[in-house]
Protein backbone atom coordinates (compact mmCIF):
# COMPACT_ATOMS: atom_id res chain seq x y z
CA UNK A 1 0.00 0.00 0.00
CA UNK A 2 1.32 3.35 -0.77
CA UNK A 3 1.75 6.11 1.61
CA UNK A 4 0.20 8.92 -0.18
CA UNK A 5 -2.91 6.51 -1.28
CA UNK A 6 -3.86 7.58 2.21
CA UNK A 7 -4.26 10.93 1.81
CA UNK A 8 -7.75 12.56 1.48
CA UNK A 9 -8.42 14.34 -1.50
CA UNK A 10 -11.71 16.25 -1.91
CA UNK A 11 -12.48 17.00 -5.47
CA UNK A 12 -14.68 20.32 -5.96
CA UNK A 13 -15.65 19.39 -9.61
CA UNK A 14 -16.65 15.98 -11.33
CA UNK A 15 -13.57 15.76 -13.67
CA UNK A 16 -11.22 13.72 -11.29
CA UNK A 17 -14.44 11.21 -11.29
CA UNK A 18 -14.77 11.09 -14.91
CA UNK A 19 -11.67 10.35 -14.83
CA UNK A 20 -11.76 7.48 -12.52
CA UNK A 21 -14.79 5.75 -14.11
CA UNK A 22 -12.47 6.71 -18.02
CA UNK A 23 -9.61 4.84 -16.47
CA UNK A 24 -11.28 2.16 -15.60
CA UNK A 25 -12.99 1.86 -18.71
CA UNK A 26 -9.97 1.70 -20.54
CA UNK A 27 -9.14 -1.71 -21.78
CA UNK A 28 -12.32 -3.15 -20.17
CA UNK A 29 -11.33 -2.56 -16.50
CA UNK A 30 -14.76 -2.84 -14.18
CA UNK A 31 -15.71 -0.98 -10.88
CA UNK A 32 -17.94 -2.33 -8.25
CA UNK A 33 -20.24 -0.01 -6.77
CA UNK A 34 -21.85 0.63 -3.09
CA UNK A 35 -25.30 2.51 -3.08
CA UNK A 36 -26.99 4.01 -0.25
CA UNK A 37 -30.07 6.22 0.83
CA UNK A 38 -28.56 8.69 -0.72
CA UNK A 39 -29.22 7.90 -4.09
CA UNK A 40 -32.90 7.07 -3.95
CA UNK A 41 -33.63 10.78 -2.24
CA UNK A 42 -33.61 12.15 -5.50
CA UNK A 43 -36.35 9.75 -6.23
CA UNK A 44 -38.43 11.35 -3.09
CA UNK A 45 -37.61 8.44 -0.61
CA UNK A 46 -36.57 9.95 2.44
CA UNK A 47 -32.88 9.58 3.76
CA UNK A 48 -33.13 9.07 7.45
CA UNK A 49 -29.99 10.01 8.33
CA UNK A 50 -30.19 12.87 6.47
CA UNK A 51 -27.29 15.13 4.82
CA UNK A 52 -24.16 16.11 6.74
CA UNK A 53 -24.48 13.87 9.60
CA UNK A 54 -23.70 10.20 10.56
CA UNK A 55 -26.33 9.45 13.56
CA UNK A 56 -28.71 6.67 13.28
CA UNK A 57 -31.70 6.90 12.13
CA UNK A 58 -34.10 8.62 15.24
CA UNK A 59 -36.42 5.23 15.08
CA UNK A 60 -35.10 2.22 13.44
CA UNK A 61 -36.62 -0.98 12.73
CA UNK A 62 -35.42 -2.91 15.87
CA UNK A 63 -35.91 -7.07 15.74
CA UNK A 64 -35.99 -7.31 19.13
CA UNK A 65 -39.04 -5.38 19.72
CA UNK A 66 -40.56 -5.91 16.46
CA UNK A 67 -40.26 -10.08 17.24
CA UNK A 68 -41.38 -9.64 21.13
CA UNK A 69 -44.37 -7.25 21.13
CA UNK A 70 -47.61 -7.22 19.05
CA UNK A 71 -48.25 -3.42 19.59
CA UNK A 72 -44.99 -2.59 17.79
CA UNK A 73 -45.51 -4.77 14.70
CA UNK A 74 -48.82 -3.45 14.69
CA UNK A 75 -47.34 -0.03 14.60
CA UNK A 76 -45.19 -1.05 11.76
CA UNK A 77 -47.61 -2.03 10.08
CA UNK A 78 -50.01 0.81 10.31
CA UNK A 79 -47.23 2.99 9.04
CA UNK A 80 -46.01 0.79 6.67
CA UNK A 81 -49.94 0.65 4.94
CA UNK A 82 -50.29 4.38 5.08
CA UNK A 83 -46.87 4.77 3.44
CA UNK A 84 -46.68 2.25 0.92
CA UNK A 85 -48.77 3.91 -1.85
CA UNK A 86 -46.02 7.14 -1.89
CA UNK A 87 -43.32 4.68 -1.54
CA UNK A 88 -44.36 2.11 -3.83
CA UNK A 89 -45.02 4.72 -6.67
CA UNK A 90 -41.63 6.20 -6.50
CA UNK A 91 -39.20 6.18 -9.85
CA UNK A 92 -35.69 5.89 -10.51
CA UNK A 93 -33.90 8.47 -11.64
CA UNK A 94 -31.16 9.89 -13.32
CA UNK A 95 -28.03 7.95 -10.64
CA UNK A 96 -29.89 4.83 -10.83
CA UNK A 97 -30.18 5.02 -14.69
CA UNK A 98 -26.60 5.85 -15.06
CA UNK A 99 -25.21 2.83 -13.06
CA UNK A 100 -27.92 0.79 -14.93
CA UNK A 101 -26.63 2.25 -18.69
CA UNK A 102 -22.97 1.42 -17.00
CA UNK A 103 -23.81 -2.20 -16.45
CA UNK A 104 -25.29 -2.61 -20.03
CA UNK A 105 -21.97 -1.42 -21.49
CA UNK A 106 -19.85 -3.81 -19.13
CA UNK A 107 -18.29 -1.74 -16.92
CA UNK A 108 -19.52 -2.93 -13.50
CA UNK A 109 -18.47 -6.10 -11.94
CA UNK A 110 -22.01 -5.85 -10.15
CA UNK A 111 -23.84 -3.68 -7.79
CA UNK A 112 -24.14 -3.51 -3.83
CA UNK A 113 -27.36 -1.10 -2.88
CA UNK A 114 -28.21 -0.53 1.17
CA UNK A 115 -31.48 0.20 -0.06
CA UNK A 116 -34.75 -1.58 0.35
CA UNK A 117 -36.42 -0.04 -2.64
CA UNK A 118 -35.52 -2.00 -5.59
CA UNK A 119 -35.43 0.79 -7.83
CA UNK A 120 -31.86 0.03 -9.11
CA UNK A 121 -34.14 -3.55 -10.34
CA UNK A 122 -36.43 -0.52 -11.97
CA UNK A 123 -34.15 1.02 -13.56
CA UNK A 124 -32.84 -1.87 -15.33
CA UNK A 125 -29.87 -3.12 -13.22
CA UNK A 126 -29.62 -6.95 -13.25
CA UNK A 127 -26.82 -7.94 -11.25
CA UNK A 128 -27.87 -6.12 -8.07
CA UNK A 129 -27.18 -7.66 -4.31
CA UNK A 130 -29.62 -6.09 -2.10
CA UNK A 131 -27.76 -6.07 1.29
CA UNK A 132 -30.48 -5.49 3.41
CA UNK A 133 -33.55 -7.28 1.32
CA UNK A 134 -36.12 -5.40 -0.35
CA UNK A 135 -39.43 -4.00 1.27
CA UNK A 136 -41.67 -5.41 -1.95
CA UNK A 137 -41.57 -8.84 -0.03
CA UNK A 138 -42.24 -9.99 3.07
CA UNK A 139 -41.56 -13.31 5.14
CA UNK A 140 -43.15 -15.49 7.71
CA UNK A 141 -40.67 -15.60 10.45
CA UNK A 142 -42.18 -19.12 11.23
CA UNK A 143 -42.53 -21.42 7.97
CA UNK A 144 -40.74 -18.76 5.61
CA UNK A 145 -43.41 -18.52 3.26
CA UNK A 146 -42.69 -15.23 0.85
CA UNK A 147 -45.36 -13.22 -0.62
CA UNK A 148 -45.23 -9.73 -1.69
CA UNK A 149 -45.87 -6.87 -0.28
CA UNK A 150 -48.53 -5.49 -2.46
CA UNK A 151 -51.04 -8.46 -1.71
CA UNK A 152 -50.28 -8.16 2.05
CA UNK A 153 -51.37 -4.30 1.19
CA UNK A 154 -54.60 -5.33 0.01
CA UNK A 155 -55.21 -7.75 2.59
CA UNK A 156 -54.77 -5.20 5.23
CA UNK A 157 -56.36 -2.93 3.65
CA UNK A 158 -59.43 -5.76 3.56
CA UNK A 159 -58.89 -6.01 7.59
CA UNK A 160 -58.26 -2.69 8.55
CA UNK A 161 -60.90 -0.17 6.30
CA UNK A 162 -60.56 2.47 8.87
CA UNK A 163 -57.32 2.69 6.42
CA UNK A 164 -59.27 3.09 2.95
CA UNK A 165 -59.55 6.74 4.24
CA UNK A 166 -57.70 8.90 2.10
CA UNK A 167 -57.76 11.16 4.90
CA UNK A 168 -56.25 9.07 6.99
CA UNK A 169 -53.22 8.76 5.03
CA UNK A 170 -52.85 12.62 4.46
CA UNK A 171 -52.29 12.97 8.19
CA UNK A 172 -49.16 11.78 7.58
CA UNK A 173 -46.34 13.84 8.11
CA UNK A 174 -43.20 13.15 5.90
CA UNK A 175 -40.90 10.16 7.59
CA UNK A 176 -40.84 9.99 11.13
CA UNK A 177 -44.44 9.87 11.99
CA UNK A 178 -47.27 8.90 14.87
CA UNK A 179 -50.47 7.70 13.29
CA UNK A 180 -53.64 8.49 15.91
CA UNK A 181 -52.76 5.87 18.48
CA UNK A 182 -56.65 4.88 18.56
CA UNK A 183 -55.82 3.88 14.89
CA UNK A 184 -52.32 1.66 15.87
CA UNK A 185 -54.27 -0.02 18.96
CA UNK A 186 -57.28 -1.12 16.58
CA UNK A 187 -54.40 -2.20 13.99
CA UNK A 188 -54.86 -5.78 12.78
CA UNK A 189 -51.17 -6.87 11.47
CA UNK A 190 -50.60 -9.33 8.42
CA UNK A 191 -50.02 -12.93 9.21
CA UNK A 192 -48.99 -15.96 7.51
CA UNK A 193 -52.22 -18.02 5.36
CA UNK A 194 -50.31 -21.53 5.67
CA UNK A 195 -49.32 -21.42 8.93
CA UNK A 196 -51.15 -18.21 10.49
CA UNK A 197 -47.86 -16.80 12.59
CA UNK A 198 -47.19 -13.50 12.28
CA UNK A 199 -45.07 -11.69 8.89
CA UNK A 200 -42.50 -9.59 8.63
CA UNK A 201 -41.19 -7.90 5.71
CA UNK A 202 -38.28 -9.19 4.24
CA UNK A 203 -35.56 -6.59 5.28
CA UNK A 204 -32.45 -6.90 7.45
CA UNK A 205 -33.56 -4.93 10.97
CA UNK A 206 -31.17 -3.24 13.70
CA UNK A 207 -29.77 -6.23 15.54
CA UNK A 208 -29.78 -8.52 12.50
CA UNK A 209 -27.06 -9.86 10.27
CA UNK A 210 -26.67 -9.70 6.23
CA UNK A 211 -26.77 -13.50 5.73
CA UNK A 212 -23.44 -14.48 5.10
CA UNK A 213 -23.87 -15.68 1.51
CA UNK A 214 -24.68 -12.73 0.60
CA UNK A 215 -22.47 -10.99 2.17
CA UNK A 216 -19.78 -13.21 0.36
CA UNK A 217 -21.04 -12.83 -3.40
CA UNK A 218 -20.71 -8.79 -2.59
CA UNK A 219 -16.80 -9.34 -1.58
CA UNK A 220 -16.13 -11.05 -4.53
CA UNK A 221 -17.65 -8.46 -6.81
CA UNK A 222 -15.25 -5.81 -5.15
CA UNK A 223 -12.45 -8.32 -5.49
CA UNK A 224 -13.38 -9.12 -9.00
CA UNK A 225 -13.14 -5.40 -10.15
CA UNK A 226 -10.59 -2.76 -10.72
CA UNK A 227 -12.40 0.19 -7.98
CA UNK A 228 -14.85 0.71 -5.99
CA UNK A 229 -17.19 3.65 -6.21
CA UNK A 230 -19.21 4.11 -2.99
CA UNK A 231 -22.45 6.71 -3.99
CA UNK A 232 -24.91 8.44 -0.98
CA UNK A 233 -24.05 6.62 1.86
CA UNK A 234 -22.16 7.76 5.26
CA UNK A 235 -21.48 4.03 5.56
CA UNK A 236 -22.55 4.32 9.30
CA UNK A 237 -23.61 0.77 8.98
CA UNK A 238 -20.98 -1.98 9.34
CA UNK A 239 -23.22 -4.18 6.70
CA UNK A 240 -21.67 -1.60 3.71
CA UNK A 241 -18.23 -0.18 5.86
CA UNK A 242 -17.34 -3.36 5.43
CA UNK A 243 -16.67 -3.24 1.46
CA UNK A 244 -14.44 -0.19 1.75
CA UNK A 245 -12.22 -1.87 4.07
CA UNK A 246 -12.27 -4.94 1.76
CA UNK A 247 -11.20 -2.81 -1.49
CA UNK A 248 -8.63 -1.26 0.52
CA UNK A 249 -7.58 -4.64 1.78
CA UNK A 250 -7.17 -5.65 -1.84
CA UNK A 251 -5.06 -2.14 -3.26
CA UNK A 252 -8.41 -1.29 -5.28
CA UNK A 253 -8.56 2.54 -5.75
CA UNK A 254 -11.87 3.69 -4.02
CA UNK A 255 -14.26 6.79 -4.55
CA UNK A 256 -16.70 8.41 -2.93
CA UNK A 257 -19.83 10.65 -4.06
CA UNK A 258 -21.60 11.89 -1.27
CA UNK A 259 -23.43 15.07 0.86
CA UNK A 260 -22.14 14.73 4.29
CA UNK A 261 -18.97 12.60 6.22
CA UNK A 262 -18.64 8.94 5.46
CA UNK A 263 -16.82 6.79 7.83
CA UNK A 264 -13.58 5.81 6.38
CA UNK A 265 -13.10 8.21 4.03
CA UNK A 266 -9.60 8.86 4.80
CA UNK A 267 -9.32 5.84 2.87
CA UNK A 268 -10.69 6.38 -0.82
CA UNK A 269 -8.19 8.51 -2.97
CA UNK A 270 -11.44 10.24 -4.62
CA UNK A 271 -13.77 12.33 -2.61
CA UNK A 272 -16.46 14.08 -4.31
CA UNK A 273 -19.28 16.40 -2.32
CA UNK A 274 -22.62 16.14 -4.34
CA UNK A 275 -25.53 14.48 -5.32
CA UNK A 276 -25.84 11.14 -6.71
CA UNK A 277 -27.76 11.80 -10.25
CA UNK A 278 -25.50 14.49 -11.91
CA UNK A 279 -22.35 12.86 -10.66
CA UNK A 280 -23.34 9.23 -11.93
CA UNK A 281 -24.78 10.42 -15.65
CA UNK A 282 -21.33 12.24 -15.98
CA UNK A 283 -19.82 8.86 -15.04
CA UNK A 284 -22.33 6.92 -17.29
CA UNK A 285 -21.42 9.10 -20.20
CA UNK A 286 -17.76 9.43 -20.18
CA UNK A 287 -16.75 5.65 -19.17
CA UNK A 288 -19.72 4.79 -22.16
CA UNK A 289 -17.84 7.62 -25.07
CA UNK A 290 -14.28 6.05 -23.73
CA UNK A 291 -15.23 2.56 -24.72
ZN1 LIG B 1 -46.05 -19.32 7.92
Amino acid sequence: MERSSARRRVSTSLDDLVRFAQGHGAGGKRLSVLTGAGVSTESGIPDYRGEGTRQRAKNPIDWRTFSASHAARARYWARSLAGWARFSAAKPNAGHEALAAMERDGRLTGLITQNVDRLHHAAGSEDVIELHGALAETRCVRCGEKVTRASVQARMLADNPAFADLDVVKMLPDGDTALADELVERFIPPTCLACGDFLRPDVVFFGENVPRPKVDRAMEMVDASDGLLIVGTSLAVFSGYRFLLRAKDRGKPIAIVNVGPVRGEELASLRVEAKAGEVLEAMARASIHSG
